[in-house]
């Protein structure tokens, strides 16, 4: 890490120094070997970084992510992505450069649409920086240029959602040529969406000098590192919807991990490969095959795959539903499980106790409904209680870990539950690929 980037700095952002030379000694202590290092070369710094990025004084497109939920009454409810960009958007201040944020939020497929305007986040990060943030009206039309051409050194406008553009999602080279002719310099922060390949995020690239910023290195880095070098036993919890979303990680950690535990929808179809009757839980029946072929892949590379051993069934796929409680292989006609039993999380929890990392996707139960949300919690807390480093891979369970309120007890939560997927299966994000090496 370039200890220049901080030469000259004082307040938050010696505050910050400290804060990342200290997260450099865990890593450093904690892995001390050759090998890591070369991972660690391997994973992230082959990627030109904002720290190595001529700022001072440019002109710098920065695309983040600020996709973030909204509860009922329409306020943010998760503001991590935001707080998470913080560390890029101080840097680049605290180096006088001019910074044009954009960001998309939501699926407006082309059409501006009020209620996924950026207007809220723009609010919320002028708040936290305590500055005045002013949001263009729209993307690349004359609202955004006046903004951008207005832009005094240490300042920050904020474009409306990329996502009222349909370029961007085409990724069209035309629209990624207006944006990047905003800037002299790109850097890409936003991890939450480098799964994608639109034009704010593979295509400005090709017209400007890009970089990566520090919320992507510290995702990478810390993903990549528990993945490739972690502390054992390392444990994969495993859980949502679908077995199919989950094929590509099982074949990339197979050969990495010591235990699978498997929850959530996925469990059904495991299940029903090994003859149980499964009620009317949730089932992919084309993927039955699959579903044995990957128990005998574990069996034969001798590694542990937990499956719920009881479950908490819904007589109905809603959250006031009735409910009971049985054994895995005594579902009756009628129900459907909806989460883990008391014996499982018992089961996961005791094999969570010695884990030295555990890497988690997918809820173990529908977590939305506070019904059916008890195996997820659970297994959360005893996480929090365990000495595991456990990263959290975004989407429902960062949302369940929030809730059972031991967010600040786990190693990370990535901002990306798409791309930490993408991640896990072993597969290059095109957003990072499209960033250019040292
Ligand atoms: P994923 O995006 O694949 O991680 O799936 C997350 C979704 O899986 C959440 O919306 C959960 O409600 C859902 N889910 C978890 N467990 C079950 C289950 N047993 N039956 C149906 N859906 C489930």
């Amino acid at each position: 890490m370039p200890i220049n980037i901080f030469s000259g700095a004082a307040g938050e952002n010696g505050v910050n120094l400290l804060r990342r030379f200290e997260k450099n000694l865990q890593y450093y202590f904690a892995y001390d070997t050759m090998a890591f290092i070369k991972q660690k070369e391997r994973y992230f710094m082959n990627k030109r970084n904002v720290c190595d990025a001529p700022v001072e004084g440019k002109r710098i497109l920065l695309r983040c992510d600020f996709n973030v939920p909204y509860d009922e009454n329409g306020e943010i409810s998760d503001t991590r992505r935001i707080d998470e960009s913080l560390e890029t958007i101080k840097f680049l201040i605290s180096k006088n450069a001019k910074v044009i944020i954009c960001s998309h939020f939501r699926r407006p497929h082309g059409v501006f649409d009020e209620s996924m305007s950026l207007k809220k986040a723009a609010g919320y990060l002028a708040s936290k920086l305590n500055m005045n943030i002013k949001l263009a009206s729209d993307v690349v039309g004359e609202s955004a240029k006046a903004l951008v051409s207005s832009l005094k050194e240490g300042e920050i406008c904020v474009l409306e959602n990329l996502r009222f553009e349909i370029g961007e999602e085409e990724n069209s080279e035309e629209f990624a040529k207006k944006l990047a002719s905003f800037a002299d310099i790109y850097v890409n922060d936003g991890f939450g969406v480098c799964h994608r390949e639109h034009a704010s995020l593979v295509g400005v690239p090709k017209f400007l000098p890009s970089y990566c910023g520090f919320l992507i290195q510290k995702e990478v880095q810390t993903i990549s590192s528990v993945i490739n070098n972690p502390k054992r036993p390392l444990v994969s919890i495993l859980g949502g919807a679908k077995v199919s979303d989950k094929i590509g990680v099982i074949e990339h950690l197979v050969d990495k991990v010591d235990a699978f535990i498997i929850g959530g929808g996925m469990t059904y179809t495991f299940m029903n490969a090994l003859g149980y009757s499964i009620g009317d839980s949730i089932c992919e029946k084309s993927k039955l095959s699959l579903a044995k072929d990957i128990l005998a892949l574990t069996k034969e590379k001798g590694v542990k795959l937990l499956l719920p051993v009881d479950c908490k069934l819904g007589k109905e796929y809603k959250s006031d539903t009735e409910t009971m409680i049985v054994d895995s292989d005594k579902i009756p006609d009628g129900w459907q499980g909806l989460d883990i039993g008391p014996k499982s999380i018992e089961l996961f929890s005791n094999e969570l106790k010695n884990a030295g990392s555990v890497i988690w996707n997918g809820p173990l139960g529908v977590s939305e409904w506070s019904s059916f949300a008890e195996g997820t919690f659970s297994i959360a807390r005893s996480l929090a209680n365990s000495s595991a480093q456990t990263v959290i891979g975004g989407g429902d369970v960062a949302a369940a870990v929030n809730k059972a309120g031991v967010a600040d007890k786990m190693y990370h939560i990535s901002t990306g539950g798409g791309s930490s997927l993408m991640f896990l299966e072993g597969k290059e994000l095109p957003a990072i690929a499209a960033l250019p090496d040292k």
